[in-house]
């Protein structure tokens, strides 16, 4: 497994992307001709929007209020003890209004869409966070709101599908393929292309074409700025290491990006391995991924030798998809940020460790940090520092935990 210490050369993090949305040979721009009108009035939108002082206060005081923002930094003394090595800080996005680091980017762009005069917004979703995320700004500012979930996915997450009807959004099942997130995101393409004028399309990762990517990034940033104030406050110098999970990878950018230039700091993002790293029992794009070109974004993908895309599995909805966000793949390449992966066992045990130990019951996505996590704070000194991302709440778990450990509500 990847534990590598390196030592990155310096690197200008905020000359990336360049103006067509490329990092390094990652990223672009890869969608049908209708959409790239959209895309353009977007990217030109959100430029202005992330210069101006009134967007970013509005931005601010909603993260505050709304929000809850700044969440925690928590010191995870009894995981600490039980591991007997470096100390172990909790970045608490698990805090946070409808349960994840995901309302931090729903509400940036419901903002951005307020400002450019859209009434109403779509958004696709797998597990269905980022779909009650969505519908959770679109009632507050009251936009009109339709999601795309695949049908499959509506029923194992049918409690998230009644989250989001009652906070009034319409969503609407997808029946093609095989009814999960990809095919979710497919029809919610198809229906901006036909509604462009009125419509913005709130994308839930860092993910897709420019400036999704980047926007998406820069939403989530809040995490890591508040994270290097947190413990500088707590034990005065910044940590050795930080975890992350990463499914298109937007918590552990956020997370991370402001440590980037940071040479004493390694970073690590944590994949789903699933069952293992065997074809279609995993969605670890950098265990067996190949460069291709996935739903408008030239990235890592776990395709076959044809490019079809391959199935994918985790105990996690949320890491369970084909791709993964181009600005990883980049800073991969430049080994300036490592790889490593969870499996569904060790998940569900740590799930449970994490539970029992601090009282916090972790989201399965962010429970994978945890697993990579525990396993470098036992090799690590007792004078280190290691901060997770515990990016959401296990709440929405605990009904498949149940069915997986036998035990009958
Ligand atoms: C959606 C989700 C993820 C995965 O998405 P990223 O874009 O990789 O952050 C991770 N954790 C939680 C709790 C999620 O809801």
């Amino acid at each position: 497994m990847p534990t590598a210490v390196t030592v990155a050369p310096p690197l200008d993090r905020l000359s990336l992307p360049d103006a067509g949305g490329h990092f390094g040979r990652y990223g672009g721009v890869f969608v049908p001709e209708t959409l790239m009108t959209a895309l353009e009035e977007l990217g030109a939108a959100y430029d202005a929007a992330r210069k101006d002082p009134a967007f970013q206060g509005e931005l601010r005081a909603q993260l505050k209020h709304f929000a809850g923002r700044p969440s925690p930094l928590y010191f995870a003394e009894r995981l600490t003890q039980h591991c007997g090595g470096a100390k172990i800080y909790l970045k608490r996005e698990d805090t946070l209004h409808t349960g994840a680091h995901k309302i931090n980017n729903a509400l940036g762009q419901a903002i951005l869409a307020k400002r450019m005069g859209k009434q109403r917004i779509i958004a696709e979703t797998g597990a269905g966070q980022h779909g009650v995320a969505t519908a959770a700004v679109c009632a507050k500012f009251g936009f009109e709101c339709v999601i795309y979930m695949g049908a499959v996915d509506m029923e194992r997450q049918a409690l998230n599908v009644f989250r989001m009807r009652l906070m009034g959004a319409e969503v609407r099942g997808v029946e093609a393929g095989q009814k999960t997130l990809k095919e979710a995101i497919n029809e919610a393409m198809r229906d901006w292309v036909t509604n462009v004028r009125g419509t913005h399309y709130i994308l839930g990762s860092a993910l897709g074409s420019h400036p999704y990517p980047m926007m998406v990034r820069d939403f989530h940033r809040v995490i890591g700025q508040e994270t290097r104030e947190q413990i500088l406050a707590a034990e005065g110098r910044l940590p050795d290491e930080m975890i992350a999970c990463v499914g298109g990878g937007s918590n552990a950018i956020g997370f991370f990006f402001d440590f980037l230039e940071e040479a004493n700091v390694r970073l690590i993002g944590v994949e789903a391995g699933g069952r293992g790293i065997r074809r279609g029992d995993h969605a670890a794009r950098f265990e067996g991924g190949k460069l291709g070109v996935l739903q408008g974004c030239k990235t890592y993908i776990l395709q076959d030798t044809d490019g079809q895309i391959e199935l994918t599995h985790s105990v996690s909805a949320g890491l369970d998809y084909a791709a993964i966000g181009p600005e990883h793949a980049f800073y991969r390449d430049r080994n300036r940020i490592d790889y490593a992966y969870a499996c569904d066992d060790e998940v569900l045990e740590v799930f449970q460790l994490c539970s029992r130990l601090e009282g916090i019951i972790p989201a399965l996505e962010s429970t994978h940090a945890l697993v990579h996590g525990l396993k470098r704070a036992k090799q690590m000194r007792k004078d280190e520092i290691l901060v997770i991302n515990l990016s959401g709440r296990g709440d929405k778990d605990v009904n498949q935990v149940a069915k997986m450990l036998g035990v009958k509500l």
